[in-house]
Formats: C-alpha cells, sequence, structure tokens
C-alpha cells in the first residue's frame, strides 16, 4: 500500500535487518474491536498532530518507525488512516514493557502520542483506508503466527518423545504404555494436520488466490493445537515437566499467547463464521 518513496526508504533497511518496524493497531480501550481505535490524527497543512495511547505493541521502545493506525474521519472503519511514525518524532514515546507470562524476548510495550507532529508524506495509501490496511497486514500475520504454533508443538512433542524413550517406570519406559503412546500418537497428528492446514493456505497467498477464510482457520487450529501438545508434553514428563529444568513448560506459556495475538481466536471463528454465511461479523 505505500509510495515508491516510502517502500525505497523503508524495505532495504527492513529487509537487511537494520531497520525494527512496528505495528500499532490495539488501544487500551479497543482490541478486538479494533475499529473503535481512538487515537486521533488531525492534518493541517503538511501535517498531522498525532494523540492518543496504543497498547500491546510489539518492539514498543525499540523499533525505528510505527505503522500507526489513527483516526482521521468518522467513527467505524471507513473514518482510519495509517501512518508511518518515526520512533525520533518528539511527542511519541514508550512505556515501560509489560511483563508477560512468556514471550519475554519480545518486549511489549504501550506507545503513547502526545501532540506528535507527523509529516503527511507519511500517510500509507489513502485517508480512510487504514482500516483495510490493517486487516491485509494480519491475514499474512496469521500464517505467521500459525506457522511458529506448529513450531512451538513440534519442539514440545519431540521433547516429549525422547523422554518418553527414556523414562523408565514400572520397569520399562513409559512410552511402552498404551496410555501414553496413545498421547503422543495424538499430539503427532495435531501438529501433521496443523502443518497441512497453514501450508496450504500459504499457498493459496502465493498463488494469488483469497486466502482470508483459510488464514484465520489456521491461525485457529494450529495455536489451539501448540497449546493442547504443549500441555500434554508438560504431562508425559510428570513433575519434571512442572520444574523450569526442562524446556516444556515455557513451551505451554510460550503456546498461550499465540491464542490471543493477531486476533484472538474467538475473533478467528467470526472471521470464519462471516466468509460462510456472508455476515458482517459486527
Ligand atoms: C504479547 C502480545 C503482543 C501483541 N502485539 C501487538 C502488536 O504488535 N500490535 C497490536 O496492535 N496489538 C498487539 N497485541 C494486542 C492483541 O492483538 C490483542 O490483545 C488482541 O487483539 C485482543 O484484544 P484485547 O486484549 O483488548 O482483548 P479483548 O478484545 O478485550 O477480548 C477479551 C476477550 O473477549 C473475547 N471477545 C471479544 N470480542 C468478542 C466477540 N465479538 N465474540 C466473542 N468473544 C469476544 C476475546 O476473544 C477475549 O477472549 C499484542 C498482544 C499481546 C498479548
Amino acid at each position: 500500500f505505500g509510495s515508491e518513496e516510502q517502500k525505497q526508504r523503508l524495505l532495504p533497511g527492513m529487509l537487511g535487518g537494520e531497520l525494527l518496524g512496528a505495528y500499532c493497531l490495539s488501544e487500551p480501550q479497543s482490541g478486538s474491536d479494533a475499529a473503535a481505535l481512538r487515537t486521533s490524527a488531525v492534518r493541517s497543512g503538511d501535517t498531522y498532530t498525532v494523540n492518543g495511547t496504543k497498547a500491546w505493541i510489539t518492539h514498543g521502545g525499540h523499533a525505528d518507525f510505527y505503522s500507526t493506525l489513527v483516526r482521521t474521519g468518522q467513527p467505524g472503519p471507513a473514518g482510519i488512516s495509517a501512518l508511518l511514525i518515526d520512533a525520533g518524532t518528539p511527542g511519541l514515546s514508550a512505556a515501560p514493557p509489560e511483563r508477560k507470562m512468556g514471550m519475554k524476548s519480545s518486549p511489549t510495550a504501550q506507545i503513547h502520542f502526545d501532540g506528535a507532529r507527523v509529516p503527511a508524506d507519511r500517510l500509507v495509501g489513502e485517508e480512510g483506508q487504514g482500516f483495510s490496511i490493517a486487516l491485509s497486514a494480519l491475514d499474512s500475520g496469521r500464517l505467521g503466527i500459525a506457522a511458529c504454533a506448529v513450531g512451538l508443538a513440534q519442539a514440545a512433542l519431540d521433547q516429549a518423545v525422547e523422554y518418553a524413550r527414556n523414562r523408565r517406570q514400572f520397569g520399562r519406559p513409559i512410552a511402552d504404555f498404551q496410555g501414553l503412546s496413545f498421547m503422543l500418537a495424538d499430539m503427532a497428528t495435531q501438529v501433521e494436520a496443523g502443518r497441512a492446514l497453514y501450508l496450504a493456505a500459504a499457498r493459496r497467498r502465493d498463488a494469488g488466490l483469497a486466502f482470508t477464510k483459510q488464514a484465520a482457520m489456521a491461525k485457529l487450529f494450529c495455536t489451539d493445537a501448540a497449546m493442547r501438545v504443549t500441555t500434554d508434553a508438560v504431562q508425559v514428563l510428570g513433575g519434571y515437566g512442572y520444574t523450569q529444568d526442562f524446556p516444556a513448560e515455557r513451551y505451554m506459556r510460550e503456546a498461550k499467547v499465540l491464542q490471543i495475538v493477531e486476533g484472538t481466536n474467538q475473533i478467528q471463528r467470526m472471521v470464519i463464521g462471516r466468509r460462510l454465511t456472508g455476515g458482517t461479523g459486527r
């Protein structure tokens, strides 16, 4: 959606790993109902003045620039626009990072805009196009989250299988007990099904086909599967699974956030349902 000048200015640095971006949609009072966002951008001449607070921003306080969804017009999705705001803009500040259950190496923070003045050429696309830009970014992001979830579940499964082969109870490896090997079989089936589902959705994207519904299905299925598989991995390790001596407990904590970010799994069901029935979902 960006202009040629915007692409030239940002993409080489981003692809080269020298520039870090952030995506600012959520606000303290508007999460799932993202179209209710309030951060305002008022244009005067060649400048927008931005006021408001964004919440839960990944890379908050570390990013070089913030892709920020702002209200430039009427209430609802049609009044939303997208601005690229440099981190050094006077009036932009980051709150201290959130103290999270997991994903601790990925900083998450509120970003405050207090009279931040942004040149009008930082507008992405047209005024009022911001919400469809935001949603299109989420479609692709959901594929990434689904892939993360499958990788996480695979790691948990690998650890559970290795542990079950080596841990002995009642004189033999616990993997020999049907109750346990059936759990491992179910876990492996979830991982394979998830991988096939998100790759099928990604292939639709690569082929230029509509993939909103498939991306939502992949995000929903893979992240729910990761939650189940990582929880079962802790179970396979017994008491040791509940300690920080093994990574299983961390995998379980990391899985939880994947059911929440990039649209919660309740919202994925709304997206899928809307595609099935043609409803507005609002
Ligand atoms: C670690 C982390 C990183 C994040 N990174 C970013 C980021 O970089 N940029 C960004 O913009 N946001 C980011 N987010 C925010 C994330 O997208 C929101 O947390 C998410 O969209 C949910 O919003 P909320 O937390 O306000 O929950 P709410 O919207 O208040 O939802 C609370 C509960 O109500 C349910 N719910 C809400 N509406 C409905 C409905 N209509 N039907 C059924 N159930 C419903 C939800 O599913 C959820 O279970 C991040 C969040 C986390 C935790």
